[in-house]
């Protein structure tokens, strides 16, 4: 017998929760390709992803998940053989220098670990040691969605500039757009890539490499752009086709068109502070499960913490058996500790996340939190008293709309 019968919810920092307007808008017939409503609608939502990512420059679409950003951003700034400075605070920060890697570029990885912050002053050393001036783009993610690590982008840009460095800063925000605020032009990011199966609550399958015009000259300087990866046609097409390099991704356009209206409608700022407010209640509860067990936050500095996802360390096995309690007896599915196994805990059982990004409201956050206190219960974990009401009050203080 379980409690788990009822809708399911997907509690992981992507795929997101795919609202119902998004599934119908995609519920059609094939749409004619060559010409009417498609094409005006694609068309229509280059303005809308410009807003979003606060940029006046280009965007290139591609059929792709996240990896295929990754590469594309990298198939169009830097050649084979060239260097790349990586930083990373988690799996995915590592993951996009190994895309390099893969591409025959050669990466130098300044590794922040899995619990802290890019730290300026050993990037300003980076950028100073010898033969440093070759990097071509230094690479980071906003938000690393395996530790929950929330990286401050305009740090690294002033670390850039003091040392007066050329390289491309190009910014992961596949786990923060639409989720925390995020300025691509006033931050000084040159490249930034993007899926739309996070905050922008569509099934996966479209990524987004967006870049300004010193990225568009650097692009110029690279030898064997592929034809696909090539974000030039894409962002600046002479036929419809060439948005999405072949066949357009119909289905995905009409998904992707109905969750930028609600965006917009909701307002970006508000759906901002809809996340910084849940992502509060999340860390309340955590900190008073933690005040009597083993429940930690993974992030100990609130400012440092993402809106979006929140990672645990539990100790093992507590974080596994807490996932496999709420997924048989409540419905929900938790995240998994991406990245941090260890040789003690090779499966990362001491570890699990919550993705609160994109369509999660105040019921959906105090249920999974409630269903956690369930678990806790159940399995005999020992942990504070008072976490969802702490949660609950967090949500009854966000500002009335
Ligand atoms: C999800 C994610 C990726 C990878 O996206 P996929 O769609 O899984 O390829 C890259 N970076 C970050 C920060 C992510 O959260």
């Amino acid at each position: 017998m379980t409690l788990a019968h009822g809708r399911q919810y997907l509690a992981i920092p992507g795929p997101s929760v795919m609202p119902d307007r998004v599934l119908q808008a995609m519920h059609r017939a094939a749409p004619n390709i060559y010409t009417g409503e498609l094409h005006d609608m694609v068309g229509g939502m280059i303005p809308d992803l410009r807003a979003l990512a606060r940029t006046r420059h280009n965007v290139a679409i591609y059929i792709a998940n996240g990896h295929g950003a990754w590469d594309a951003s990298l198939a169009n700034t830097v050649n084979r053989g060239e260097r790349v400075l990586v930083l990373a605070t988690g799996r995915f920060g590592l993951g996009w220098g190994d895309a390099a890697r893969g591409m025959g570029i050669e990466t130098e990885t300044l590794d922040f670990g899995k619990q802290s912050t890019i730290d300026p002053d050993q990037l300003s050393a980076a950028l100073a040691a010898p033969g440093a001036g070759d990097y071509k783009a230094v690479l980071m993610v906003q938000t690393d969605t395996s530790t929950s690590v929330k990286n401050e982008v305009q740090a690294v840009r002033a670390a850039l500039d003091a040392a007066g460095h050329p390289a491309l800063l190009m910014v992961d925000c596949m786990a923060s757009l639409g989720c925390d605020p995020f300025e691509m032009d006033d931050w000084g990011v040159d490249v930034m890539v993007a899926g739309c199966q996070k905050g922008l609550m569509t099934p996966p399958g479209l990524g987004f490499v967006f870049f300004n015009d010193r990225a568009a000259a650097q692009r110029e300087t690279v030898q064997f752009v592929p034809r696909y990866w090539d974000w030039k046609p894409r962002a600046d097409p002479q036929e419809f086709y060439q948005y999405f390099g072949g066949t357009a991704a119909t289905h995905h356009a009409y998904g992707l068109r109905a969750a930028l209206d609600m965006i917009g409608e909701e307002g970006l700022e508000n759906v901002w502070s809809r996340h910084a407010t849940l992502a509060r209640a999340v860390w309340a509860a955590a900190e008073i499960w933690g005040a009597d067990g083993p429940i930690r936050l993974n992030i100990a500095d609130p400012a440092l913490r993402a809106h979006s996802v929140t990672a645990f360390r539990t100790g093992m096995p507590y974080g596994r058996l807490l996932r496999d309690w709420v997924t048989e007896n409540a419905g929900v599915t938790l995240g998994i500790g991406v990245g941090m196994n260890t040789p003690e805990d090779p499966r990362a059982d001491g570890y699990f996340r919550i993705g609160h990004m994109g369509h999660v409201n105040a019921h959906m956050i105090l249920g999974v939190l409630g269903v956690i206190e369930a678990g806790l219960i159940a399995l005999d974990i020992p942990h504070g008293q008072g976490a969802v009401a702490a949660a609950a009050k967090v949500c009854a203080a966000h500002p009335a709309g």
